[in-house]
């Protein structure tokens, strides 16, 4: 599958204090790499989101994401991201390139996957919240 494509590749703003979701599968596959779990894992408000150091990403170095090609599935959408209280897709206003991104907001495969996505990083969320009650 075709993810959203960035040719904004020196922008990095997405990976500065970044808060991204992360499911447990992008933990799984990024352990792979042979980084700790607690050093790019932490929780905040109930969901496991991306460390950042020095108010960076943790894996971004000399502005490029050392591991780009198993990079979490949300760094894959963004800057498509899902508005909760208007249960949409949109893309994120924060994103400084948010024109030449909306036409990801009409492709149906993306969509999908990110709604998907949206409903995996609550069930995880929930089944957290259960074991630690
Ligand atoms: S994992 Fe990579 S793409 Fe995602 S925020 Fe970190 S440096 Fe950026």
């Amino acid at each position: 599958m075709e993810f959203v494509h960035c040719p904004f590749k020196l922008c990095n703003v997405c990976c500065i204090n970044t808060e991204m979701p992360l499911l447990e599968e992008d933990i799984e596959r990024i352990t792979k790499h042979g980084f700790k779990r607690e050093y790019f894992v932490k929780e905040k408000d109930g969901f496991l989101v991306l460390k950042n150091q020095k108010g960076k990403c943790v894996f971004l170095k000399k502005r490029k994401c050392i591991i780009y090609q198993d990079r979490p599935l949300g760094c894959r959408l963004y800057p498509l991201i899902y508005d909760i209280d208007f249960k949409n897709a949109t893309i994120d206003y924060e994103c400084p390139q948010k024109e030449f991104f909306y036409k990801y907001t009409k492709n149906k495969e993306l969509i999908k996957l990110l709604e998907k996505t949206v409903n995996q990083l609550l069930v995880e969320k929930e089944k957290r919240n259960k074991i630690t009650q």
